[in-house]
């Protein structure tokens, strides 16, 4: 810190990521990454943006691949906005629907990343306590000051909410806005899309990283009504005119063009996290019922902390978060088949030591 730092600067409590370790034999398991390649007609489309346009600027607007997303979710393109990660678009959603001196509610446990916007941004919050079975009670989040944030599923936690409880919390909440975080709702049941038009004041926000294979590109959007997207793209204009560049807009658009591959990767996911959640249960693990990429586990005689450190000793690297109250479970992303077949076969070891 120093003299020259604004009182923003100085209230920042940044994030921190998964470890990105670069080591080439590397099981990594702790960013819930997609362990697929993106669709070969994501990088014929990049390489042949590569090879004329890139003395341009990007669309400021976007249109093409936000009525492409927008088609995708029978809306249209008004009702969408892209941002350079959802990272970005959850802190211009902050920035645009959330106020300082009005608390806003989130669970705890959910996605740090939460606290860290609502300081940044001066913006108060109230940390509702999951469920002793880490659920997400609807009536905890009714009637809020200043709006709602709740990742759906749930991270690291992987549990999944139906959507009747998201539309109630939406209801008992009319004056503020509710934000859904899908990132992983493709590898669960229905998105919350399906309500935007009948409340205005739901925005559902999801990512091209996970389901998508698109971590490195930097795509993320919100869906919701017409009025606050607009706010969302007064902010980004108020900010920089080209958050997404030209490789990432072309990229999303090719992956949203082919949805073969895109349901098949998701599938293959979805088959190795059950097939996975039933041989971690045979190794005596406590397994969450997974709705996402990753499975959240526990073991009863073996502390999570000890298990982090002997995987990691054996190249294997998975998410430990110490503090309570999950500082004795594990967050273990879904690879492939062979990864994580590797992973049971060190687990077994490690067990039986
Ligand atoms: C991964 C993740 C994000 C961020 O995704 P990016 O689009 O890569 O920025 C947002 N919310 C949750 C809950 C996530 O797990």
């Amino acid at each position: 810190m120093s003299k020259f730092w604004s009182s923003m600067a100085k209230r920042a409590e940044p994030y921190v990521p998964g470890e990105q370790i670069e080591q080439a034999d590397l099981v990594k398991l702790n960013t819930n990454e997609n362990p697929y390649p993106p669709s070969p007609k994501v990088l014929k489309a990049i390489e042949e943006e590569l090879a004329g346009s890139l003395h341009l600027y990007p669309s400021p607007t976007a249109d093409k691949l936000r009525s492409t997303i927008g088609s995708y979710y029978n809306m249209t393109a008004d009702e969408v906005f892209v941002g350079n990660g959802s990272d970005e678009v959850l802190a211009f959603s902050f920035m645009a629907f959330f106020e300082p001196g009005k608390v806003i509610r989130f669970p705890y446990v959910t996605y740090s990343f939460y606290p860290v916007y609502a300081k940044l941004f001066d913006i108060p919050y109230e940390e509702v306590n999951l469920e002793e079975d880490f659920s997400i009670q609807a009536e905890d989040y009714f009637d809020s000051e200043g709006g709602i944030i709740i990742p759906n599923p749930n991270a690291p936690t992987s549990l999944y909410v139906g959507l009747d409880h998201i539309e109630e919390i939406v209801k008992n909440n009319p004056n503020q806005v509710v934000i859904i975080d899908e990132a992983y709702v493709d590898f669960a049941e229905q998105s919350a899309a399906s309500l935007i038009r009948k409340y205005d004041n739901l925005l559902v926000v999801q990512t091209t990283s996970k389901s998508r294979a698109l971590a490195g590109l930097r795509v993320g959007f919100a869906l919701g009504n017409a009025s606050l997207i607009d706010a969302l793209i007064r902010m980004k204009d108020s900010f920089n005119s080209y958050t997404v560049d030209r490789l990432a807009l072309v990229g999303a658009q090719a992956s949203f063009e082919d949805e073969a591959y895109f349901k098949e990767i998701t599938a293959r996911i979805v088959s190795t996290r059950e097939t996975v959640s039933k041989k971690m249960k045979q190794l005596e693990f406590t397994v969450l019922p997974s709705k996402a990429n990753f499975v959240f586990v526990s073991h009863p005689r073996v502390a999570a902390e000890v298990l982090y450190t002997e995987l990691k000793k054996e190249n294997i690297v998975v998410r430990f978060f110490d503090k309570e109250p999950i500082n004795n479970f594990l967050r273990i992303t879904i690879g492939t088949d062979t990864q994580m077949e590797e992973l049971l076969l060190t687990l077994e070891k490690i067990l039986a030591k």
